[in-house]
């Protein structure tokens, strides 16, 4: 199990991060990096970039792979967080790590403070390392896609969830804040109580289950479908008012499965009101009940996220619509300039915000991120 040690962000050069961003960028259509085009797109000498290189892999923020063809680096897991954290620092959304308070299905979550102290959440987007199983039946996803799977996953999975809390917040929703994201990391408000599943009495049961069914109908007449309403994903705060968390896998209300989605995340209730507070009741919304009053989903595509990404996303997550084979119109080999570029835009957010020396002030380790299913891919 790989340590992160996030203070060793304050250790690594500018020139380390140029060349771990060129890995990143190198990852989008090569599986494994060669050493002489990580050089290129960084547009360092390629005698420096060898050395920057094996240390970037005794730190574990790289591997150096064989391949059938060639040889080759690629970002692990840490070094994808060093990334994004490093950005997020530089931005000044968060100044310290704590610890680690959640291990989702695919993400890691972290309590971190902003610079004034105030505690925030951050959700490690983690897709694609776990079960390729059910993939594999249908399709062979990433047959013709590159290693990057992993890492472009987590990030249109952060990228939808931080949209979609983000439309969903600003309509009033009763959900944490969503505060930044960057790559697949989404920043949001701590939501101070428990989940649902840790909790064995309430005051108002009643009251609790009309309230999470009012829920459920809400969304759907925003025409989306959260599709994992369950008692690890509804928390209750302080005051015990429900906050719904938890959001990558929401599909629309015109879904070909709309329905089944619907009645499955009300059945979720259901049982666990049964189940948990011997509560039955014979009342419960059907998805004949929805008006459609605004539709979110439109708003949430035209913010950077896309059908498309979508579809792959929801495939990834054993959601998908249909079954028929979607070509992989592969994207193809980008100019290295355009590589190139985009370090160069990502090197002047970290470059802006250093030397102004307040940033980490108070970092202090994260006790490990969970990098043991690096190879779990292949
Ligand atoms: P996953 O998609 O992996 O299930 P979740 O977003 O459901 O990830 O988060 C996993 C767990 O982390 C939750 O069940 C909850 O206990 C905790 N958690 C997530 N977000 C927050 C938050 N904003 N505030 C407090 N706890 C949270
Ligand atoms: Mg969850």
């Amino acid at each position: 199990m790989g340590k992160l040690n996030v203070a060793m962000l304050r250790y690594l050069t500018s020139e380390d991060f140029r060349v771990l961003t060129a890995i990143e960028m190198g990852m989008k259509n090569h599986e494994l990096v060669p050493g002489a085009l990580a050089a290129s797109i960084a547009n360092l000498k390629h005698g420096g970039v060898h050395k920057i290189l094996k240390e970037l892999c005794k730190h574990k923020l790289l591997s150096y792979e064989r391949g059938k063809h060639y040889d080759g680096y690629r970002l692990t897991n840490q070094g994808y967080d060093y990334l994004a954290l490093k950005t997020l620092s530089s931005r000044k959304v968060i100044a310290s790590f704590g610890n680690q308070i959640g291990v989702g299905k695919e993400s890691n979550i972290y309590v971190v403070e902003d610079c004034d102290g105030n505690p925030l959440v951050l959700k490690l987007h983690r897709l694609g390392r776990t079960c390729f199983r059910n993939l594999k039946e249908k399709r062979d996803y990433h047959a013709h896609r590159n290693k990057a799977g992993w890492l472009y996953l987590s990030r249109i999975s952060a990228t939808k969830e931080f949209a979609y809390m983000s439309a969903l917040y600003e309509r009033g929703f009763p959900i944490p804040k969503p505060v930044d994201i960057n790559r697949h990391c989404v920043i949001m408000e701590l939501v101070k109580g428990d989940p649902l599943s840790r909790i064995s009495e309430v005051a108002h049961v009643e009251a609790l289950y009309d309230e999470l069914m009012n829920l459920i109908v809400r969304f759907a007449n925003h025409g989306v479908i959260h599709g994992d309403f369950n008692e690890f994903n509804l928390m209750l705060d302080e005051e015990e008012n429900p906050v719904v968390i938890d959001f990558p896998q929401m599909v629309s209300t015109s879904h070909a499965n709309a329905q089944l989605f619907f009645d499955r995340d009300v059945t979720c209730v259901k049982d666990f009101f049964r189940r948990r507070f011997g509560y039955e009741s014979s009342l419960h919304p059907t998805f004949d009940d929805i008006l459609r009053e605004d539709i979110l989903d439109v708003e949430v595509s035209a913010s950077g996220f896309t059908k498309k990404m979508d579809k792959e996303l929801l495939a990834q997550l054993g959601l998908d619509e249909s079954e028929e084979e979607e070509s992989c119109s592969g994207d193809e080999e980008e100019d290295i300039e355009e590589l190139r570029e985009e370090v160069e835009v990502k090197m002047k957010v970290l470059d802006k915000k250093d030397g102004e020396g307040k940033r980490n002030k108070g970092v202090e380790n994260i006790e490990t991120i969970d990098n043991k299913d690096m190879k779990t891919e292949s």
